[in-house]
């Protein structure tokens, strides 16, 4: 009966909370309290009160307005979400499949970013008055106070060199008096002119076309160059570009160990740090930075992945830096690739998306290849440095003795390089000690009690520890198993065991080992990066962590320990991945210098990988995969998705995935392979299975997914389906 009185529609609104339901909550506004799509609340449910936005789409206004709850709380300085980023954040829930409310909670991450920065308490002068005694440290605090501004207590202590007492005294005596200061000042305006350098013929072309591209509205260009061939030059032309529009630019890094370096080149280019947003910044950062954003004060953002869901106010470019990296994508709560949905932000909202990397994903390739992003090619060195030279070491001829790592070419190389004062980077996938423990007498091996994996060993903190949980137990004195004593082996090699066989080989060298793992976290990484950068090191032993972008300019050899590792998964882009990761790693040496090696100790030298990466053939690769992937049927050309069923209970589980594949409807365009038991069968203690579905480029894949998994049988008790479109990871 009310539904013609438009006075009382308005008295209700959709409210989207940031939980894992399928569409927005109706909500009464209460009296005097004005709301529109995108306005950032506070409402009741269930026993609690959660952050929601007013979403689009009409409430339901047949449910009685009595058993509605109220909206508790606008928050008034906060700016509403903009339609551009509602229409993104639906995208994104409807093409993962997760709860709009899920993909919501990643743009409403900071609570405290809701209300403006607290003032700071500061001091300031009271006219001309003196204290009563004017000792050396009044009359310096007086003296720096001279311009008549407001400071921090702490600030004016610090710059007039005095204890923060002294300040204090002179508060008491009322010669200063307390006064409210702006929290922080908005960053400054970087300067699109602040340091240019001279492009090289294929960068000027790359750059002009990357300009131009911010008249088309939403284009996407890729920046295919070796590894050094000033790639982010490039893309700073087009950010110079963004600014002069004045338009906001976010720039996604996959890795926050990137960072620092980046921050100082930013610097360098454009006379100002960008603001930071990943992981390890302060929740008070964190507010400043989305706040920031919000207002349009904040200009250019370097970030994590989760960077794309800040609300921007006027976003007119994002660039994703090595955009073929692994860690663009999230397996967690919401499946997306950081990458892709890039590419959807800008075009729903109409600005240029560049996409940059040495070894460019086989599906930008082909998406270049098709004309739908526009490829830019940087065949050579910034620098005029060579590329490096590549040479496989056959380990089946050429390899170590018994119980040793590193080849003796490989040593041979190492030792001149260290004569001649320059880097060697040797590189191992793998963290810690060694991959595996085993007793020498039982045979007995240490494996985690939650999941299907083996104990790693940590020598340096004396434990066994678990790469997938967390879990970790310390080295027994004897066997758990049989008893016997000093009997257990390490088998394998993990960093810190080349590192020891380093040491023991080069007891002069300098040597470091830069793992994610070590005590210290990202603050030592980074740190050690600098060290790295500077000449600091002679020999440095690292995961993947040092393939990803680094310019490390001493940097003249690169060992491989292990090149065969990752070619054996079951993962359709193992080939791929593992021609990236080794061409990224070996692309370390010699980038400013020249004169650059890399050794790749292997036991399958005739692998087809191996021999793409030796021949330095690049696009001999490409167009090898492309037709691989083509003939099979899988991304780009087809479409996959993963579904993981998971479980405390391994029998109910593996029941509920096998109802589950019994269920599927029957379609001639879709296969559904499995269930199987996951490659990493069990996990924090839960039972995964896996189903597999691949479908042509155009089927509508999600489509099929939601209408059999919304017949399909329901998980109970804990148990969970977990959808991946696009899986990235096969584990
Ligand atoms: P990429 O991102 O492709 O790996 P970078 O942009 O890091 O390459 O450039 C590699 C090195 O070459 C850096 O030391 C950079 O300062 C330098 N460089 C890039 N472009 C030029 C140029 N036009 N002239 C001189 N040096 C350059
Ligand atoms: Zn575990």
């Amino acid at each position: 009966m009310f539904d013609d009185d438009p006075a009382f529609r308005e008295t209700i609104a959709s409210v989207l909370v940031p939980v894992a339901v399928p569409r927005p909550y109706t909500y009464r506004v209460p009296p005097g309290v004005s709301v529109t799509p995108g306005t950032i609340v506070r409402v009741p449910l269930g026993p609690r009160e959660v952050l929601g936005a007013v979403w689009d789409g009409e409430p339901d206004a047949a449910i009685n307005p009595k058993k509605l709850k109220a909206i508790s709380h606008v928050y008034e300085r906060a700016r509403p979400l903009d339609a551009d980023l509602r229409r993104f954040v639906d995208w994104v829930a409807n093409w993962t499949l997760a709860p709009p409310g899920m993909v919501l909670r990643m743009v409403l991450r900071s609570e405290e970013a809701l209300e403006d920065e607290p003032p700071v308490a500061g001091v300031r002068k009271v006219g001309d008055r003196l204290p009563e005694r004017l000792t050396p440290a009044r009359k310096r605090v007086l003296e720096t106070m001279e311009d008549g501004l407001a400071w921090t207590k702490s600030g004016l202590a610090h710059a007039a060199g005095v204890s923060p007492s002294v300040v204090d005294g002179l508060v008491d005596q009322q010669v200063l008096e307390i006064v409210s200061m702006p929290a922080a000042p908005p960053p400054p305006l970087p300067q699109v002119d602040f340091a240019t350098v001279n492009l090289t013929p294929s960068q000027t072309t790359a750059a002009e076309g990357l300009v131009a591209s911010f008249d088309k509205g939403s284009a996407v260009s890729l920046i295919d160059g070796v590894t050094g061939s000033g790639k982010t030059e490039v893309y700073f032309e087009a950010i110079a570009e963004a600014i002069r529009r004045e338009r906001q630019v976010l720039v996604l890094l996959p890795e926050i160990a990137l960072t620092e370096q980046f921050l100082r080149r930013f610097e360098k280019r454009f006379g100002v740090y960008p603001s930071e947003w990943h992981s390890e910044i302060t929740p008070k950062n964190r507010a400043r930075v989305w706040r920031g954003v919000a207002s349009g004060d904040v200009r250019v953002v370097i970030g994590a992945r989760s960077a794309l869901f800040l609300p921007f106010c006027d976003l007119g470019l994002i660039v994703v830096d090595e955009e073929h990296d692994g860690a663009f994508k999230q397996d967690d709560r919401v499946p997306y690739s950081a990458r892709d949905m890039a590419v959807v932000r800008g075009h729903l909202s109409k600005f240029p998306v560049i996409l940059a990397s040495a070894t460019p994903s086989v599906e930008s390739r082909v998406n270049a290849d098709l004309g739908r992003y526009t490829r830019y090619e940087l065949p050579e060195r910034a620098t005029g440095a060579d590329m490096p030279e590549l040479k496989a070491i056959d380990m089946r001829h050429e390899g170590p003795d018994k119980g040793r790592w590193i080849a003796p070419e490989l040593l041979e190389a190492m030792k001149e390089t260290f004569a001649e004062g320059s880097q060697t980077l040797l590189f191992l996938n793998r963290r810690g000690y060694a991959p595996l423990t085993l007793c020498r007498t039982c045979g007995h091996r240490f494996q985690c009690p939650h999941c299907s994996s083996w104990l790693v060993e940590h020598r340096f903190q004396g434990r066994l520890v678990c790469h997938h949980c967390g879990h970790f137990e310390k080295v027994p004195p004897s066997c758990p198993s049989c008893s016997a004593a000093d009997s257990l082996v390490a088998c394998g090699p993990g960093v810190e065991r080349i590192a020891e066989e380093v040491e023991d080989r080069f007891p002069q060298a300098r040597t470091l080992i830069l793992s994610s793992d070590l005590p210290g976290g990202p603050e030592r990484l980074r740190r050690e990066m600098k060290i790295v950068e500077e000449g600091g090191a002679d020999i440095v032993i690292g995961t993947q962590l040092v393939a990803k972008g680094h310019n490390f300019p001493k940097m003249k050899v690169v060992g491989v320990i292990d090149a065969d590792l990752g070619l054996a998964h079951g993962d359709p882009r193992a080939a791929e991945k593992t021609f990236q990761l080794l061409a990224q790693v070996t692309g370390r040496a010699g980038r400013v210098t020249g004169g650059g090696r890399g050794f790749l100790q292997t036991y399958s030298p005739d692998h087809p990988v191996l021999r793409a990466l030796m021949s330095q053939d690049r696009d001999a690769f490409y167009a090898a995969e492309i037709e691989a992937r083509r003939a099979a049927g899988l991304p780009p050309f087809g479409r996959l998705a993963a579904i993981v069923v998971s479980g405390a209970d391994r029998h109910l589980t593996e029941g509920l995935a096998r109802d589950l594949a019994r269920a599927a409807h029957p379609d001639p365009a879709v296969t559904v392979l499995g269930p199987a038991e996951a490659a990493l069968a069990m996990v924090r203690g839960r039972f995964r299975f896996r189903l597999l579905l691949m479908a042509p480029r155009q089927y509508d894949l999600q489509g099929y997914i939601r209408s059999w998994l919304a017949q399909g049988p329901r998980p109970v008790k804990g148990m969970r389906v977990q959808v991946d479109i696009d899986p990235q990871h096969f584990l």
